[in-house]
């Protein structure tokens, strides 16, 4: 495809009196020109405009040497037409921006998007007329525009972030910015060259300026990770998946977790031997593709510390290989973020680049830059002639070009800029209340930069489109989120940001690389696939969380918070429900413990701690099993006895390994689970007693088993919480044994169902109504159930030791947990409360599943700790003590 092909063309927009479309559309990139393709075939008038000279957008713009794609292109194309897929044949793995333009171009033309476009055309204001519901844009060249809907595709890199360094004006030598690079080329040769900044632009580019200037001086404040491209064909196993079954192929990236079809992985690194680890890790290394090497190496790798570290050091083990300078290698060795949780790079010999003998690598963090002079650039340690200064120093991301359009009004005089100066706040990514008729594609609160962009775009441009035309059909005219979707959209946000290690990185992700800029996570960490379910559920579910109005029509408004869960259990929820399980009371007690068995050889394995040792204790009417759990630091470590979940009729004393293990890394105390008996073999009170009667004898043989002597801890879940609580009425009664503390987790505490919890969440949530009547009746009779050896609300509440209990929003159990609080307390037990909000039943025991458990786990474990009176911080250390003297202990102690 020639170049001329894209060559600019002047729009001839019209000037003077306001042009009235339906949809007007700002942005002319991959967002914009789909946006107009589907917009006309929709029937709406349209027209787009566009501050660059032609279509392109990012690939307009970012004309560097070395500029490409990241996302194997392949991938990164639009897939909304077969046949333009059948008639565009890229020649790279990763094309470069002149045939990435190309093909922009290319669509265009086959589209004749152009004439609906106008050039050279920026968007200075937009404003909301309430009397007319429409908006008026005011434009910095040619007449305004009055629409019905307001779309701005404008980019997430879309807007330079300008120098933060004084005396650029100063300068005299030539100055560029890789965001906005010459259309006619540099002429860098024979030219000693300063390249500030080494993001991807830097690093895309700093090798090819190596290769013509006299001399290269890099300034590096944050060094990044890359990793190389290994650049060719498209590899033939990608091209032979997409053309055995391309609908399919496409399908898979839209479904999931970052816009590229690669399954999720399950293998968790502490399965995985250091050869294991290593050979997969070399596998990806070999492949040259951001997408595998983030998300396929193990399951553990992009949501814990641990699992994360084991990356870094490998990509150091790398980096330190080819630089040969090991002072410029440790500069160049990233440790103060996650790997992933800043955008990794894709490089071609980056690294080697800094064996040249005419480039030099100047560590800001070291010696920052003081000016930039007449002739160069001065640092605190030296002063560095250059005659070409080269600012990749990235973009004011996500929210730059859309706060740009200043101001952005909406309803009431609302401007957006003030909406916004806490950070941004949308439903979805987006739309913004207050703000209605109006859209962005890929917007903050999407999951745009952490995909596939050409699949998010996709998925938006598609979603807004129908709904315009879906509401124009119902007589609508005007949608706009409630405060009430918006904030809970938000809360939605926070929730998945605590799934990745995002958070724990100051990067453009977050809005650090701005001064002054308000900082958190903007984009969407939850993932491609379910980003989408939840833009579809919304529709399906009456247009959730938007109020619509029309002249002629009632309006209407379902108002609500599209994802009440938190999104890790959203999604274990929604893979159950797939399953298509029949009701586990359906099963028989002897079909639901195999089944629970067999549920669980499915869920990852327990992390390593010190030791696991299997025993059996003397219990009333014979041995009960019971099976130890111990730190690796050496002991004696308080004992805490912990009771298996499971309805008094389900699970053993391993049943909980995850939980357990994690706990004791968590708290450095000894659990000793103990394997009670069940019902229906034995019915009330055989677990009660059983539970105070292994209480008793651990905490007399404490020593013997490696613990220390003196007051024990008792925890337990669900079934196992209640004989926690029973236990410690039970030896508050019986004269010991003296127990320090008690934690229940999701407690059983009465018989009555009458609760809003047991009726709110009587299905859908795992843990059902009828199968905690089933439990109750195979447990318990009737006539029994009032006793406190099985209700402890029902018995006496005072003189209990401290406890912390916790309950679960999404539970049947939720309210009784919560009663039981509430009268310890008030009978003068000191207790603290965690109710968790968005958490089922399991959330806290289905450990590495449901992520967003580990808070909850930490305050578990401080707890713990205070009741044996340990210091509330939890050392993490005591379990990998090799750590902790690099920064990433620091990343760790975050993370925790
Ligand atoms: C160097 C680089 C490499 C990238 N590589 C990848 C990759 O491999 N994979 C990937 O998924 N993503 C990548 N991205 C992200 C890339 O931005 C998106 O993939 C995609 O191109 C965005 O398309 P868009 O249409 O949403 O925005 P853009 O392409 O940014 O287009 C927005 C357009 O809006 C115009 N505009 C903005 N404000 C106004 C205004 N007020 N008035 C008029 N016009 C305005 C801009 O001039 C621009 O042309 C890369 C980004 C960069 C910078």
């Amino acid at each position: 495809m020639p170049d001329a092909m894209v060559a600019a063309r002047a729009s001839d927009a019209a000037r003077g009196t306001p042009r009235q479309v339906d949809v007007a559309v700002v942005g002319a990139g991959f967002a914009g020109l789909y946006l107009l393709h589907r917009l006309r075939k929709a029937g709406f008038t349209t027209v787009a405009l566009e501050e660059a000279g032609d279509v392109g957008g990012t690939w307009y713009w970012n004309r560097y040497p070395g500029a490409r794609c990241d996302i194997q292109t392949i991938d990164y194309s639009y897939t909304f037409d077969p046949e333009l897929e059948a008639a565009w044949t890229w020649s790279e793995k990763y094309a470069t921006q002149p045939e990435i333009l190309r093909y922009l171009g290319f669509v265009a033309d086959r589209y004749e998007l152009r004439r609906d476009i106008r050039f050279g055309t920026k968007v200075t204001e937009a404003s909301w007329d309430e009397a007319a519901e429409r908006w008026q844009l005011t434009t910095d060249n040619g007449a305004p525009v009055s629409c019905r809907h307001y779309i701005m595709a404008t980019g997430c890199l879309s807007a330079p972030k300008p120098p933060e360094i004084d005396g650029v004006k100063d300068f005299k030598g030539e100055v560029y910015f890789t965001g906005r690079w010459p259309h006619d080329g540099v002429n860098l040769a024979g030219k000693r060259v300063a390249v500030i900044g080494t993001g991807s632009s830097g690093i895309q580019s700093i090798p090819l300026i190596a290769e013509q200037a006299a001399h290269l001086t890099v300034f590096q404040r944050t060094p990044n990770f890359a990793l190389p491209a290994h650049n060719g064909p498209a590899p033939s196993d990608r091209m032979s998946l997409l053309q055995g079954d391309r609908a399919a192929y496409r399908e898979q990236a839209r479904q999931s977790m970052a816009g590229v079809p690669y399954p999720q992985q399950t293998a968790v690194s502490w399965q995985l031997s250091d050869a294991e680890r290593r050979a997969r890790f070399e596998e990806a290394w070999g492949k040259g593709d951001l997408v595998y090497i983030l998300t396929q190496l193990w399951a553990d790798q992009a949501v814990d510390v641990d699992g994360n570290r084991l990356i870094c050091d490998l990509i150091r083990e790398k980096i330190s290989a080819v630089v040969k300078d090991p002072e410029t290698a440790a500069a160049l060795m990233p440790h103060d973020h996650p790997f992933g949780a800043k955008r990794p790079c894709l490089d071609t010999n980056y690294y080697a680049t800094y064996n040249r003998s005419n480039v030099t690598l100047v560590n800001l963090r070291q010696e920052p830059i003081k000016a930039i002079t007449a002739g160069g650039i001065t640092t605190a340690r030296r002063s560095v002639d250059v005659d070409v200064i080269v600012f990749a120093t990235g973009f004011d991301a996500m929210t730059g070009a859309i706060r740009a359009v200043h101001p952005i009004t909406g309803r009431g005089g609302k401007s957006l800029s003030d909406v916004w100066a806490q950070g941004p706040q949308t439903y979805l990514g987006l739309t913004v209340e207050g703000f209605p008729n109006f859209f962005m594609i890929t917007g903050p609160g999407s999951p745009s930069v952490l995909s596939n962009m050409a699949v998010s775009i996709e998925q938006h441009v598609d979603w807004v489109v129908d709904r315009l035309a879906a509401l124009r059909d119902a007589g609508f005219t005007t949608i706009e989120p409630t405060e009430a979707a918006q904030a809970g959209w938000n809360r939605h946000m926070a929730d998945c940001s605590t799934l990745t290690l995002h958070r724990l990185a100051n990067t453009w992700y977050t809005g650090a690389n701005v001064p002054g800029k308000v900082q958190g996570v903007m984009p969407y960490t939850g993932g491609v696939g379910p980003y989408r379910s939840i833009c579809d559920e919304v529709v399906s579910r009456g247009m959730l969380g938007f109020r619509l109005t029309g002249p002629n029509v009632a309006a209407q408004c379902n108002d609500g918070e599209a994802v009440r869960l938190q999104p890790d259990v959203r999604l274990v929820l929604n893979l159950l429900a797939t399953l298509n399980l029949p009701p586990i009371e359906s099963m028989g007690a002897l079909g639901a413990r195999a089944f629970v068995n067999e549920f669980n050889k499915g869920r990852p394995a327990g992390r390593p701690i010190g030791d696991v040792v299997d025993g059996t204790l003397p219990g009333t009417d014979g041995p009960l099993p019971y099976r130890v759990y111990k730190p690796a630091a050496p002991g004696p470590h308080p004992v805490v006895v912990y009771f298996h979940g499971g309805g008094w009729v389900l699970g053993d004393e391993q049943s909980d390994d995850p939980f357990c293990r994690d706990m004791v890394r968590r708290t450095g105390m000894m659990f000793v689970s103990v394997g009670y008996r069940h019902a229906p073999e034995h019915r009330f009170p055989t677990a009660a007693e059983d539970g105070y009667a292994a209480t008793r004898w651990i905490a007399e043989h404490a020593a013997e088993l490696g613990g220390k002597p003196g007051p024990v801890l008792v925890a337990g879940w669900s079934a196992g919480g209640n004989i926690a609580a029973v236990t410690c009425q039970l030896a508050r009664d019986r004269g010991g044994p003296d127990i320090a503390g008690q934690l229940l987790l999701c407690p059983v505490t009465d018989c009555d169902f009458d609760r809003p919890s047991y009726n709110d969440n009587a299905t859908g949530y795992f843990l059902t109504r009828s199968l905690m009547d089933w439990f109750w009746d195979l447990y318990c009779s009737p006539a029994d159930r009032i006793d406190p050896r099985v209700s402890p609300l029902r018995g006496k509440v005072a003189g209990l030791p401290p406890a912390f209990v916790v309950t679960c929003e999404f539970d049947p159990l939720r309210d009784e947990g919560i009663a039981y609080a509430e009268a310890m307390a008030a009978a003068g037990v000191p207790v603290q409360q965690l109710k968790a909000r968005g958490h089922f039943h399991s959330s806290f025991t289905m450990v590495d599943v449901v992520i967003t458990g580990a808070p909850g786990r930490v305050q578990m474990a401080e707890a713990l700790r205070r009741f044996a009176g340990l210091p509330p911080e939890v050392s993490l250390g005591d379990e990998h003590s090799h750590g902790h003297t690099s920064p990433g202990h620091r990343i760790a102690a975050a993370a925790s």
